[in-house]
């Protein structure tokens, strides 16, 4: 077993060399177990069935051929969830040989490197926002508790919430920072407290976790909403915290008044402070271009002033479609070895800003069927399993990432999404929603098969 743990140290030691800091370590760091091997193939440990799916979609054959090369004989990998082992040893009752797994219910979930106050440039949109947490992050706990930061989706509100928790470790390396989403709080929730689970174990892991924290950070609050349950958590929680002096900072898509929660709760959140961030302006675009440019070329002078304006006169509802934009045109002209010219901006872009126009006034179910065989094509699957009720975890996968773009780039509603995917309710729609908005925030490689989706479907899909 050494060997292969070594084998699979050196494979991984090749990975961080060809990989970007954040994919290594949400994906490639984080395993570090080998559940068994067997006929020359290694299997290893992943946390979820959304890991080994990625994995296996986007690195496994690098990752088979660096094997092969570091052990001088064709050897491969397979993956196996924690869980799955947990299944195996339960059904073949022979641990001796399976590495010692964590069964904990809770993830700690890291903040992102680059969400940090010297990477958000400000403007007229957030300048209060900022000045605000800066505040909140030189003095926590003193003047803004709780603090609530709303506004649209993609204007930086985890950025910000973010680098506030960023600056707060850097000064007091021993704060517990506790970073969540409301969905995952949920999850946890139910997962340690479920009624008909009597697990004191679990229920006090939870309690330990999240009543440890020093700053509290939860993304997404609206999606306590109609949740009885885990509000009551929450407010328990919230009362635990405040009264015990720690900092408490929350985002949302709304202004609390309009949260669909418990009035009790509602109104604790206006006891501090709430601040939103509003859309940028085209100066702050260009700005925020800028800024962005500096971590995907090294000469950033390379780029004409022309091509900033261009980009950002045409992608002016969120920041992140914005960024999206100048990725595209960077890694459009690096692959066609071309210059960072307003030509090329125009033929990298055109395409997308034309389509995103018309798209916003579309929306019938014959577009939807076309949309769903070009998303099924994608995955090679076919649409009834993109529709049906299987799920196996590539059908599901599929299933949340059509229900993403079907509601962000077309504005379909959930409903009517629902019903375009064999009929599902209003919740398991909105669930898939948020998983994978989550995702997005959290996995640069979830991120990237959004924007490889969006792109394949603006190249095949037209009005
Ligand atoms: P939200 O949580 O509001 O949906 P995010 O915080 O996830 O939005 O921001 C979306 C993307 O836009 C992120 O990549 C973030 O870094 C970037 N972003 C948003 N606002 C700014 C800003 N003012 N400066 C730099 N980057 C920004
Ligand atoms: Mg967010």
């Amino acid at each position: 077993m050494n060997n292969e743990i070594e084998l699979w140290e050196q494979v991984k030691s090749m990975l961080k060399a060809s990989n970007d800091e954040i994919t290594f370590n949400q994906t490639f760091a984080p395993i570090t177990k080998i559940y068994k091997v067997q006929n020359n193939v290694i299997y290893l440990i992943v946390n979820t069935s959304l890991d080994s799916f990625r994995i296996k979609k986007f690195y496994l054959n690098k990752m088979n051929e660096l094997l092969t090369q570091c052990a001088g004989t064709q050897m491969s990998f397979a993956l196996i969830t924690a869980q799955e082992v947990e299944n195996q040893n339960k059904i073949q009752n022979q641990n001796s040989f399976v590495q010692p797994i964590q069964t904990t219910v809770i993830k700690k979930r890291n903040l992102r490197a680059e969400y940090t106050f010297s990477n958000f440039i400000t403007g007229e949109a957030n300048r209060e926002a900022f000045t605000f947490s800066v505040k909140v992050a030189e003095s926590p706990h003193v003047t803004i508790n709780p603090f609530y930061i709303f506004g649209d989706v993609g204007l930086g509100k985890t950025h910000l919430m973010t680098a506030i928790g960023h600056y707060i470790l850097e000064n007091n390396p021993d704060t517990n920072v506790v970073y969540t989403t409301a969905q995952q709080f949920v999850e946890d929730f139910f997962k340690a407290k479920n009624k008909n689970q009597k697990n004191t174990a679990l229920a006090d892991e939870f309690d330990n976790y999240y009543r440890s924290a020093d700053l509290l950070l939860v993304d997404d609050i609206q999606y306590l909403a109609d949740r009885q349950g885990s509000q009551d958590e929450f407010f328990k929680l919230f009362e635990y915290l405040f009264e015990n002096n720690k900092q408490i900072i929350v985002t949302s898509d709304r202004p609390a008044s309009e949260l669909n929660i418990m009035s009790r709760l509602k109104s604790r959140f206006s006891w501090g402070m709430q601040t939103d961030i509003k859309k940028p302006n085209q100066l702050l675009r260009e700005a925020i271009l800028r800024g962005k440019l500096k971590f995907l070329i090294s000469d950033t002078d390379e780029v004409p002033a022309n091509v900033i304006t261009y980009i950002a006169e045409n992608f002016d509802q969120n920041v992140r479609d914005l960024e999206g934009a100048l990725r595209r045109f960077i890694s459009y002209c690096v692959s066609f070895n071309i210059d960072f010219n307003y030509d090329n901006a125009v033929l990298a872009l055109d395409a997308i800003i034309s389509n995103s126009k018309n798209s916003n006034n579309s929306g019938t179910k014959l577009h939807i069927e076309k949309i769903k065989e070009i998303i099924s094509n994608y995955f090679n699957i076919n649409v009834k399993e993109l529709s049906g009720p299987s799920r196996k975890q590539e059908y599901v996968y599929a299933r949340q990432l059509t229900v993403y773009i079907l509601k962000t780039k077309y504005n379909q509603t959930l409903t009517s999404i629902g019903s375009a995917l064999g009929g599902r309710d209003h919740a398991t729609i909105s669930h898939a929603f948020d998983k994978i908005q989550d995702a997005i925030n959290n996995d640069p490689n979830i991120k990237e098969d959004v924007d490889n989706l969006i792109s394949t479907l603006d190249k095949q899909y037209k009005m």
